[in-house]
């Protein structure tokens, strides 16, 4: 019977030295293979990217002459979601409302903003009750979409120009039909497919007290992935919880408490853009899938910035990464709650 294991392939490549060019070295890396989908990441620690300053935002958060998104003008700019969903038109949880997309990325798209009050929000101001009321507005839509069929549903955000976002003002999306995505379906069929139980609870069991280990909130395990597809990727399994529609309002709270603590370790680094994604169990989940959120840092928005997907993440699905998952752990683990 297969069991979970930490594979790793160890390569030396025998380089000229820098500036020094008739000097030989021997330069390791590393290519670690996620246990469940088998995909390779390159970790290459003794080569750093040079780490870039926080610029300065304030022209690109500024407030502009129209956002459909601020308070002053959503109630006229966005449109009301389908009754069939749900009959409060804009579903708002504190300072998150929820609102119909207006692109079809998905057959019910939606956009929620964290707050409607202020056009740009820091990551420092991303507070636990921001982002749980955003996540509970979005399960709340969750719930109303699949009372009308099970569908596959993913909860996901871009910040800022570098993560994909068109849009300044701090939002989530939700996406909901009968396909899903590459990556989801991969991590359902192979969880289906684990032949000794739930993969994701051995996976928390294997990690838990480790070097990759975070800390647990609530039936939330936050840790850092083996293989990563990006930078600063921090994980959070809720163990028990097989889709979206299952998360309770107390696992909203416990998600959005450890991302808020991600968001704050990323600021701490000058690090301002990222993605997130919150990925249910598909139109049958069972027990052998555990709702996953996956986080990611994302270039720093100066002009002309160098993106951090290059040939290797786009056309390769490999992550090239500068520091190992175990860093990034010690690194977020600072700022979680109970941190000394
Ligand atoms: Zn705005």
């Amino acid at each position: 019977m297969a069991d979970l294991e930490f594979l790793e392939h160890r390569i030396t490549a025998r380089l000229p030295k820098l500036g020094d060019a008739t000097t030989t070295i021997e330069a390791p890396m590393t290519v670690r293979i996620d246990p469940l989908t088998g995909r390779s990441a390159r970790l290459m620690t003794d080569v750093k990217q040079p780490p870039i300053p926080r610029p300065d935002l304030s022209d690109l958060t500024a407030d502009p002459p129209f956002c459909p998104f601020c308070a002053s003008t959503i109630e006229r700019a966005t449109g009301l979601i389908d009754p069939a969903i749900t009959d409060e038109g804009r579903i708002r949880r504190g300072s998150a409302v929820v609102v119909p997309n207006v692109v079809p990325y998905s057959e019910f798209p939606t956009v929620a903003l964290y707050d409607t009050q202020r056009h740009f929000v820091d990551l420092p101001d991303l507070t636990p009750t921001l982002v749980s009321d955003l996540l509970e507005a979005l399960v709340a839509y969750t719930r109303g979409v699949h009372g009308i069929r099970p569908m596959w549903h993913s909860i996901n955000a871009n910040y800022l120009p570098p993560s994909g976002s068109s849009v300044v003002h701090p939002h989530a999306q939700s996406s909901h039909d009968d396909v899903g995505t590459t990556a989801q379906r991969d991590l359902v069929t192979r969880s289906q497919a684990w032949p000794s139980g739930s993969y994701w609870d051995r996976l928390v069991a294997a990690e838990e007290g480790g070097e990759r280990w975070i800390g647990r909130i609530g039936r939330v395990s936050f840790f850092t992935p083996w293989s990563p597809v990006g930078f600063d990727e921090v994980w959070g399994v809720v163990q028990g919880c097989p889709d979206l529609i299952d998360l309770t309002d107390d696992d909203c709270r416990d998600l959005a408490t450890g991302m808020s603590a991600v968001f704050g370790s990323y600021h701490a680094q000058d690090l301002a853009s990222f993605n997130w994604a919150l990925t249910g169990g598909g139109p049958a989940p069972s027990d052998r899938y555990s709702v996953l959120l996956k986080m990611v840092s994302r270039s720093t928005p100066i002009p002309m910035y160098r993106s951090d997907a290059t040939y290797f993440e786009r056309l390769h699905g490999e992550a090239v990464i500068d520091q190992t998952p175990e860093q990034v752990a010690a690194t977020v683990r600072a700022h979680f709650p109970g941190a000394a």
